[in-house]
């Protein structure tokens, strides 16, 4: 059963991945009819993913509006910003804002280090965490920033080599 899941799976994003290589393709004609289609394009990925509980993957995600659907073309509808803490993308369509953060390495929150180590304490098989003893440290932890000029670096890299 997990094998047969698995398989829907990728196919579904196999789907998925194609739509959306078609709605690019179309969405580079100036041909009204032709931009309807890659809405179309659009709107079917994002069923095939909530039909078959298959997320859109993260580099697909930031190429369509989330309010009108349309697909994103930096430069053409869309305005993509830079800023310290994310990425804005406006759909020059709708006007609608999308943010995305700059993707940033997560400190574990302090409360599932409690949680962690008060259950090692009791019973160590229960605990997924694998902390232990190092409370005291959570705080620290919790204090730990980010390479932010590093990743903007990264984004705008790709930006201008890919263009989103
Ligand atoms: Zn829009």
């Amino acid at each position: 059963m997990k094998r047969r899941r698995k398989r829907i799976e990728d196919i579904a994003l196999q789907r998925i991945e194609r739509l959306f290589e078609l709605a690019e393709v179309e969405a580079r004609k100036t041909d009204a009819k032709e931009r309807s289609r890659s809405d179309r394009y659009v709107q079917l990925a994002r069923e095939i993913g909530m039909r078959y509980r298959v997320r859109i993957p993260s580099h697909l995600k930031m190429r369509f509006c989330n309010s009108c659907y349309a697909f994103l073309i930096p430069g053409e509808n869309a305005r993509v910003r830079l800023r310290s803490d994310y990425i804005t993308t406006t759909c020059l369509r709708c006007g609608k804002q999308m943010r995305r953060p700059y993707k940033a390495p997560r400190a574990p929150s302090p409360r599932k280090i409690q949680i962690a180590s008060t259950e090692s304490q009791t019973n160590p098989k229960l605990n997924p965490f694998r902390v232990c003893g190092d409370v005291g440290r959570a705080h620290e932890i919790s204090k730990f920033k980010p390479q932010r000029s590093f990743l903007k670096e990264f984004f705008l890299f790709r930006f201008w080599t890919l263009g989103f």
